[in-house]
């Protein structure tokens, strides 16, 4: 008995030992450099300036092809050519898809794979009335109050004109790239992606396979609930999508007389078991990477658990599933979002149907997600149909830490000292999914801080870019652009 006591308090002193052991190895010194590099500088009215004058031409991307106005992109892509006239002198430029366009900058070395670097021109709407909410009108481009406000100056226009900028102010220093590198300007990232898509079809009819792809999707964040300091949130995979369409059919008539089964009723039940089964949610290696870069703004504790997933691991999932967004990074989410049933309060409709909105997480697909609706709704009665395209897969997962990822991290460190850098899986969807045709390793950051309340302003009301960092975000992009042009060494 004192034998098995005496081996039972062994065995939990080498437990705690491991644990305290492993949480003194992690989180005390994060991937952060302080090395002082010469940066551009840049005259941040100018620019701002710049991207004012981007966000007033209103290039929406709308659910209705109808509402396209081709005048204002031809007008935005003109303003481009106009305003960074030395990048358009070093490239070669063609329109794919009607409105995207492919500029290529012919690096020295055909032995080198090029980079290329994506930003979209389209917005989402926004609306124009007096009592829409926006404090500023959201396609006049006012900057006010050290802001650039108006709809694009975050989502894509600052990625876009950040670009510009750079690659501009690097062709006239006179810059000759070693490596290739490639600029995809969609039209359409908003709804259907097909002038992205378009340029990704034509780097694969030229068998071009990019060393990386860079686009939207990530940011330096401050403030978070994860971590206060700033993080560069590098998105190395993002979710799949589909929308599926749930119909319920049954007797119409009088509804004084309702049969037993209904078709609201019946498809009431069916959405209702879909959420009642949520799929698997779970750490995975890309999240166990990010909760390991970040761990050192945890509490003490928060270390300890980070750095010691085998024992509480199930204690962190529990905790980020108390949050939305922690949810969305665990696992595929369940979203109905529209109902359609009914017209008249004393008829019973003969069919009722649901669209649920799914983001597929890596470990799930688009037919493993069918499967497991299917059998949570178990009745073989109600139909179920794709709304508009068959869905997108989860894309691969990118090298993190090396190859790539490790050019870009050193690029951060380099223009935002002191900040952490930790890879990230999008849970939107970006231009960039369809480049995975020619390349696995794609990367969604674009080199911005962002507080935690301005997320809310991408797609939403006031959205604005701070001048300073945008300022920032364009030293941050020509050293980029500088480094991917380079020579590896
Ligand atoms: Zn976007």
């Amino acid at each position: 008995m004192k034998r098995i006591m005496l081996a039972g308090l062994a065995a939990l002193v080498l437990i705690v030992a491991v644990v305290l052991f492993r949480t003194s190895q992690i989180g005390d010194s994060p991937e952060t450099s302080s090395a002082t590099i010469a940066l551009i500088t840049v005259d941040p009215a100018t620019a701002a300036e710049h991207l004012a004058q981007a966000v007033r031409f209103r290039t929406v991307s709308t659910q209705d092809p109808a509402d396209f106005d081709p005048e204002a992109f031809l007008g935005l892509q003109a303003w481009m050519r106009e305003t960074y006239p030395d990048f358009y002198a070093a490239v070669s430029t063609e329109t794919v898809d009607s409105y995207a366009q492919l500029s290529v900058w012919k690096g020295s070395d055909p032995t080198l794979e090029p980079i290329v670097f994506l930003a979209h021109q389209d917005v989402v709407p926004a609306s124009e009335e007096p009592n829409s909410g926006w404090d500023k009108p959201p396609f006049d481009g006012i900057i006010a109050d050290g802001f650039v406000w108006g709809r694009g100056a975050i989502d894509d226009k600052g990625s876009l004109i950040g670009l510009l900028e750079a690659a501009n102010r690097l062709a006239a220093d006179g810059y000759q790239p070693a490596r290739t590198l490639i600029f995809g300007f969609g039209h359409n990232e908003e709804v259907l992606g097909s002038g992205a898509k378009a340029i990704a079809q034509t780097l694969k009819n030229r068998n071009i396979h990019p060393y990386a792809v860079i686009d939207e999707g990530g940011a330096i964040t401050t403030g978070m609930p994860d971590a206060k300091g700033p993080v560069a949130r590098i998105g190395v995979a993002e979710k799949g999508y589909v929308t599926l369409i749930l119909t319920a059919t049954a007797k119409g008539g009088h509804s004084s007389t309702p049969p037993t089964r209904t078709s609201i009723g019946a498809l009431s039940r069916a959405i209702a078991a879909v959420e009642a089964h949520p799929f698997e949610q779970k750490l995975d290696p890309v999240l166990k990477k990010m909760l390991r870069a970040t761990a050192s703004e945890q509490s003490f504790m928060g270390r300890m658990a980070i750095a010691n997933l085998w024992l509480f691991g199930p204690m962190v999932e529990t905790k980020m599933m108390k949050s939305q967004s922690g949810r969305a990074m665990l696992g595929t989410t369940i979203a109905p979002t529209i109902i359609n049933a009914g017209f008249k309060e004393n008829a019973l409709p003969r069919e009722a149907s649901a669209y649920v909105n799914f983001r597929i997480h890596a470990r799930d697909s688009v037919d493993s997600l069918i499967a497991h609706v299917k059998a949570a709704i178990n009745d073989p009665a109600i139909e179920i149909s794709f709304a508009g395209t068959e869905g997108t897969e989860p894309s691969p997962v990118s090298q993190i830490g090396t190859g790539p990822y490790a050019w870009l991290a050193s690029v951060v460190s380099d223009v935002f000292p002191g900040t952490i850098i930790a890879p990230n899986v999008v849970l939107g969807g970006t231009d960039s999914r369809y480049f995975s045709i020619v390349t696995d390793d794609i990367y969604r950051f674009a080199p911005f801080t962002f507080d935690s309340s301005d997320f809310s302003r991408i797609h939403g009301l006031n959205e604005r870019m701070n001048v300073e960092d945008f300022a920032h975000g364009i030293q941050a992009y020509y050293l980029m652009l500088d480094r991917a042009g380079s020579r590896p060494d």
